[in-house]
């Protein structure tokens, strides 16, 4: 296991596959600014399934278990169940995980789960068709997406967690109504504080409703007890309905920042790593790739970036990073 500067260990990699996405929600992908002008990378700059196939041994080498593909949009990608079956070959991966919209999720979960996707989180912010087309910014209907999480239950790609933004003023209204649509069913929404990631959504803290309000808010429908975590490091805090219907999970990302826990490192779709969701540059894998670079040169390239890692940006909002242009969380995947 390779260690950073704070003694943390590398274990898991978030892969981003595209940097396109098909909505628009207002927190990562605001219409005014990824409008008809704004500038996607070309695929020429994108990894093929053979190039992240490589990373992803590469990283097992290092002792990565897990994977979570992620994106931008990640079923944007064309015939995505190939990369799965791809990054499930590798020795050493023992999770995969994804990260999605969910709005072509019906049609692709048998797909994904016959090539070795275990598990899937699907985005969502709002039950209701009128509040859920205003958070997604997109004329697209709800209930596709909630098929999309039936056929992920259906597939097997269980227990479906379901990741609710929560920002004041969009849906901190709705809370009960998404936690009691799930109540019941086996999935697990998951509620996140809205994070000043990026450069481009305007956050302000007067935004952000804390995990101990979002708690609060639930708790007041159904009691709630904290329940312990599934291991040592685990991001979310996880409380469980007093009366059995299943959990929820809060993740505090702002009111209380885990940096202490932080394993992961992010490859974006055009092929660097960044270690932290607040970073302002990666270093670039793609080149070194497609020149010719030795396994134990990457090995080498990418020991030394988390050795060298120090950040804990939600720790310290104060630090270095504060007013220099953030990457955008459609780039490398949250
Ligand atoms: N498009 C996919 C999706 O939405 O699930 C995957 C990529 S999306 C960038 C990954 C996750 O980041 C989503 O759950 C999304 O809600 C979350 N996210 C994006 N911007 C955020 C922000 N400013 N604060 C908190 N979470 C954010
Ligand atoms: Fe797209 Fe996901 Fe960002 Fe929403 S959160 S705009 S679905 S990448
Ligand atoms: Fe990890 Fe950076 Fe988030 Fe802290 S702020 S938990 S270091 S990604």
């Amino acid at each position: 296991m390779v260690r950073d500067t704070y003694d943390r260990e590398l274990r898991d990699l978030r892969v981003s596959v595209t940097d396109r996405c098909n909505f628009r929600c207002a927190y990562c992908m605001p219409r005014d600014v990824y409008d008809r002008d704004h500038v996607y990378l070309p695929r020429d700059e994108i990894l093929t399934f053979e190039e992240i196939e490589r990373l992803v041994r590469v990283f097992a080498g290092l002792g990565v278990a897990k994977i979570r593909l992620t994106g931008g949009e990640p079923l944007l990608r064309h015939d995505l169940e190939k990369l799965v079956a791809k990054v499930a070959s590798v020795d050493g991966i023992a999770d995969i995980a994804m990260t999605t919209n969910g709005s072509t999720l019906a049609r692709h979960a048998g797909a994904l789960a016959d090539a070795g996707l275990d598990r899937v989180t699907v985005s969502l912010d709002a039950v209701d068709d009128t509040s859920f087309r205003g958070a997604a910014d997109v004329d697209f209907p709800v209930a596709r997406v909630l098929e999309g999480i039936d056929a992920a239950k259906d597939a097997g790609l269980t227990p479906v967690k379901i990741n609710t933004v929560v920002r004041k003023g969009l849906n901190d209204d709705a809370l009960v109504d998404i936690a009691g649509a799930f109540r019941g069913t086996g999935h697990i929404v998951r509620f996140i504080e809205y994070m000043d990631v990026g450069s481009s959504n305007d956050w302000k803290m007067g935004d952000v409703v804390t995990a101990d309000e979002i708690v609060a808010t639930i708790a007041g429908e159904w009691p709630l007890d904290a329940i312990e975590p599934n291991y040592p490091g685990e991001v979310v805090s996880r409380w469980r309905y007093r009366d059995g219907l299943g959990e929820i999970g809060v993740i505090s990302s702002v009111s209380k920042p885990f940096c202490g826990e932080c394993t992961r490192l992010r490859l974006s779709a055009d092929g660097s790593i960044y270690t932290c969701l607040f970073a302002t540059r990666g270093t670039d894998l793609r080149g070194p790739l497609r020149s010719g670079a030795t396994d134990e040169e990457l090995v080498e390239i990418i020991t030394s970036v988390w050795q060298e890692r120090s950040d804990r940006y939600s720790e310290d909002r104060t630090g270095v990073s504060v007013g220099l242009p953030k990457v955008e969380m459609s780039f490398i995947g949250g």
